[in-house]
């Protein structure tokens, strides 16, 4: 009997129930649950299993370096963003609404902290997020015509509902992937939601694209729906860096 429920289970992919039935068919017996109470348990457990699961699908797909929330982001330390500010942006209104966040200024300061702990929480909440560097994201986008594997990452930007693209302006970049960028912003402009860290200004972002017209659709694209947040203040890595030996030796 118990054999063939759990074939049933196992052909209806009912996946909890089938690896927990005998356990489920005992605790009923000795609990003096109604069989609805009963039912709705096993498809509440059935439901929570499979959002953990795509949780963590979600999760492994979104390529973040790191998993960390704002439990212990100092805002005594970064003060241009407020904590209201982030708990606002925690509610993930803008990604619905198809905004980009634009994150300026210079190293050490928190930039891709900020923007990898709104994905975590993004991704909590059931969102499709991919982290890319840009320099990670020319190769993607120049190699996924000739590679698979290349070709499945640029799917995943497609795919995704918000795109976290980090370190835009560190390296130069050439002709060929300023146009490629550009191509990939109107691809996904009015389609997903982005964060975008950079340590150039967007006055600098002619000379970084190499091009004044291109520059200019680019950012048009950007800035139609942006909020842009301009951090200041010291290196957080240089104020907390770590000494290997205490005392001169
Ligand atoms: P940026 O991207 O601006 O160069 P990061 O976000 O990489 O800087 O921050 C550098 C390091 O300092 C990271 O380990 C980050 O977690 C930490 N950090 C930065 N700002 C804060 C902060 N306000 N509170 C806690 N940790 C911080
Ligand atoms: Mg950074």
């Amino acid at each position: 009997m118990s054999e063939e429920l759990k074939n049933l289970a196992n052909i209806l992919k009912l996946n909890n129930l089938r690896d927990n039935l005998d356990d489920y068919l005992l605790k009923a017996e000795e609990s003096n649950k109604s069989y609805k109470e009963f039912l709705t348990d096993i498809f509440e457990k059935e439901l929570e299993e499979r959002e953990e699961k795509k949780y963590k699908i979600r999760l492994k797909k979104s390529g973040l370096p790191y998993m960390k929330d704002f439990s212990d982001f100092d805002f005594r330390f970064q003060k241009s963003i407020s904590k209201k500010k982030i708990n606002i942006l925690c509610e993930m209104n803008w990604i619905d609404r198809l905004f980009k966040l634009v994150f300026l200024g210079p190293p050490g300061i928190g930039k891709t902290r900020i923007m990898v702990s709104l994905g975590y929480e993004a991704i909590k909440k059931g969102y499709s997020v991919y982290f890319v560097t840009m320099s990670d994201l020319m190769d993607i986008l120049k190699y996924q015509k000739e590679s698979y594997s290349y070709k499945i990452l640029y799917r995943r930007i497609l795919n995704s509902q918000v795109l976290l693209l980090d370190e835009v302006g560190y390296l130069p970049i050439s002709r060929e992937e300023a146009n490629l960028f550009f191509q990939l912003i109107s691809k996904l402009d009015e389609k997903v939601a982005m964060i975008i860290t950079s340590n150039k200004a967007f006055s600098e972002w002619n000379e970084l694209l190499g091009d004044a017209a291109l520059a200019t659709a680019v950012l048009d694209r950007i800035s139609f729906r942006c909020e842009i947040f301009n951090l200041s203040g010291k290196s957080y890595r240089l104020e907390n860096r770590e000494e290997l030996f205490e005392e001169k030796v």
